[in-house]
Order: structure tokens, then C-alpha cells, then sequence
């Protein structure tokens, strides 16, 4: 029976789809040592969610009904928010179906490019991937700013160019000069995609007031980092009125479940606002505090910036200290297969208590490391 399935499966699937593995999403990777069940409590620091759940009320007033495309208290709650104007602003389930939207609204698959820039986020890619779209690569320079000269040479090659600031992994800011000429040099002939997922925790260096300036800027956004709602799937794409209006041709007629939205709009509301501005302080005084511990154990060291909620580290011990704090069922996540990020680790930050925990862990890996040489 698997068998025919299977033959039946290899006859039809589509063949930029036969190489693809499913997504191993941060948690999942560690789901086998969730199972076993001992009373220590796992610690998520490898997904950048905020360690804080904050409680939203939901009404069943309406859900019997399909929900709006567009919740116009969400929309004009975050065009707000952004300084934008309401016609700017897409709302989708997360900012990685912005990502989705965009390639399949602006490239022909089998046919079209993107442009990207590693090490950088995952899913620019991996949209690519399932789109049948393909990938070009500008590697960040060595101390994480963009490669311009190779960036510019791509003209005309390809229909989107992904820029990731703050950047995940590496916590960098793209430089506004930056940012500039790649707009510059590609008006006329790509998107320019400037994902601002951790832009919270960067706040002032946003690109949502140049919207009226460049015609091919798109910036992404999203509730799962600073405002502590990876759950929850809400994400937004800003760009010019024409653009948005595109990328609604292809977004699913109801994308925007009822209670999202509900939710959506409380975390946007006033009072939403300032918990997450809260949030965002204490989240950065704990960063600091981390960093400064930190870079006092082994053989640490800093790697990029610390523009966003997380850290990144080297270490020539990064397999040896990612067992021992498996082991302890301490999550961080891995990124030393990313390109130039040989040996480096990301820590989110967490909670003052999770970091304490994790600081005394690595602290006592190279204790033990030390008795053992
Ligand atoms: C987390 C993240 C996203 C995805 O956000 P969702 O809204 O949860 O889909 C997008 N871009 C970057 C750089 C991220 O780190």
C-alpha cells in the first residue's frame, strides 16, 4: 500500500518539491527530548519569542461568520502604529506569508529570481524553494554590512531583493546609506524587501516614514517578536498602495481567523502599546546584563550586533556546550551552518530568571571544560 502511494506520490509531485524537507521550525528540532518525562522544565531561548505571555479576551459574537480579509481594526490599528496610511498596509498570517505573497505576486516560478543575503533569515529561501523560484546570493561582508558591488551587479537578474534589518542571526543594522542605494540602484527594476521583524528593538531606524520616497520599497513586520505573539500568526507587509493591492490578488480570502484579529487589535490598542514598550526595555537591560556575563566565560566571543533580542557567540566548543545544555534542556539555537557563522550559537533573550539559568549552565560547561584539560 505505502509503496503505491509512494509511486503514485513520485509520478505526480512537482520536481522543485521532491528535494524539499518538510520545516524544522525551532522547536521541533528538540521535540524527542520534550517527550521524556522528568520534573526539569524545558527553556526555550531558540526562536526568538518573547518570554512573555500576556492575556488577551476573546468574543464568539462572530464566529459563526467569515472573518473580514482586511480587519479594519487591525489595519488602521497598525497603519497607526507604523505612521502609514491604511492603503500601505497588508495584514497576513505572519510576516512569512508577507514573504509568500510577495514571490508568488512578483515572480514567475520556473522563470524569476530573488535576490538574498546570507547569513540571513531562512524563509526568504525556502518561499523561493517551494515557489519554484530562484535563488541569488550577495554575501554579507565580513563584518555583516552588505556587499553593494555584487548586490548592484544583479540588476535586472532578479524581481525581489531580500534585506533583513535588524538581521537574524547576526543582530546587525543595515546602514541607512546602505539601504539607499540598493533602492536607488534597483528603481525601476526590483522590489526591495527590508524585513523589520525585530525593528522594536531598533526602533529608530525604521524605513516605514520613506515609503512616499521610494516606489520599490516593502518592509515586513510582525507580532511575534516584540509584541510576544509567535502564537498568534500576524504579520504585515508596508509598501505603496499599488504594491498591496497586487499582493491582495493572492492572499487567501480569509486569512485572518477571527480571534487573531480580536487579539491583534488589543495588542495594538494603547494599553497593548506601552506592555509592549515595557516589554522591549526590560527585554534590552536583560540583553545587556547577558552580554556582559557573557563575554567574561571561556572562550566567548560576540559575534555582529545586538540590535534585535538575541545574541550571537562563538566558540570553539559550540557542539560540546550545545550538548551539555541539551542535556539540561536548555534550547538555543544552532547557526554555525550558516554561511561565515562557523562555531556560533544565538541565545534570545529570555526572562532574568531563564538567562540566570543559562548563564550558570555555560558557566559550569567550561568549569568542567577546564578540570578536564
Ligand atoms: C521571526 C521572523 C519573521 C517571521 O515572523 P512571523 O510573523 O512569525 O512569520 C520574519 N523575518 C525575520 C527576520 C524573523 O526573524
Amino acid at each position: 500500500m505505502s509503496n503505491r502511494v509512494g509511486s503514485l506520490i513520485d509520478k505526480l509531485v512537482c520536481e522543485n518539491v521532491k528535494a524539499l524537507v518538510p520545516y524544522e521550525s525551532a522547536r521541533r528540532l528538540f521535540a524527542a527530548s520534550e517527550n521524556n518525562q522528568d520534573a526539569q522544565q524545558p527553556v526555550w531561548l531558540n526562536a526568538n519569542e518573547s518570554p512573555y505571555a500576556n492575556e488577551y479576551s476573546v468574543s464568539s459574537e462572530f464566529f459563526n461568520r467569515y472573518p473580514d480579509c482586511q480587519p479594519s481594526s487591525v489595519i488602521n490599528a497598525y497603519a497607526k502604529f507604523a505612521g502609514i496610511s491604511n492603503k500601505q498596509l497588508l495584514v497576513s498570517r505572519g510576516a512569512d506569508e508577507g514573504i509568500e505573497l510577495l514571490i508568488r505576486a512578483f515572480c514567475t516560478p520556473g522563470q524569476d529570481k530573488i535576490l538574498i543575503c546570507p547569513p540571513t533569515y531562512g524563509m526568504y529561501a525556502i518561499s523561493a524553494e517551494t515557489a519554484n523560484v530562484g535563488i541569488e546570493k550577495a554575501p554579507l561582508n565580513a563584518d555583516f554590512s552588505l556587499d553593494i558591488e555584487t548586490i548592484k551587479s544583479f540588476k535586472d537578474q532578479v524581481n525581489l531583493v531580500f534585506i533583513c534589518s535588524p538581521n537574524n542571526p547576526t543582530g546587525t543594522g543595515v546602514a541607512p546609506q546602505q539601504i539607499e542605494q540598493v533602492l536607488n540602484h534597483f528603481a525601476g527594476s526590483a522590489l526591495v524587501v527590508v524585513d523589520e521583524a525585530y525593528i522594536e528593538f531598533d526602533a529608530s531606524n525604521s524605513w516605514a516614514n520613506k515609503l512616499e520616497q521610494y516606489d520599490n520599497l516593502v518592509i515586513l513586520r510582525t507580532l511575534s517578536k516584540a509584541f510576544a505573539l509567535a502564537g498568534l500568526r500576524c504579520g504585515f507587509t508596508l509598501a505603496n498602495a499599488q504594491i498591496i493591492h497586487t499582493l491582495l490578488k493572492v492572499i487567501a480570502p480569509y486569512p485572518m481567523p477571527e480571534p487573531v484579529a480580536q487579539i491583534a487589535a488589543q495588542a495594538l490598542s494603547d494599553k497593548g502599546l506601552s506592555t509592549m514598550q515595557t516589554q522591549v526595555s526590560a527585554i534590552q537591560k536583560e540583553k545587556d546584563l547577558l552580554k556582559q556575563s557573557l563575554i567574561k566565560m571561556g572562550d566567548i566571543q560576540l559575534v555582529g550586533d545586538d540590535k534585535a533580542n538575541f545574541i550571537l557567540f562563538r566558540t570553539a566548543q559550540k557542539q560540546a556546550l550545545m550538548d551539555y545544555l541539551v542535556s539540561h534542556k536548555m534550547f538555543i539555537r544552532d547557526q554555525s551552518k550558516q554561511f561565515n557563522l562557523q562555531n556560533c550559537l544565538r541565545i534570545t533573550v529570555g526572562s532574568a530568571e531563564q538567562n540566570q539559568q543559562l548563564l550558570a549552565l555555560i558557566s559550569s560547561f567550561y568549569q568542567l571544560q577546564g578540570n578536564q584539560s
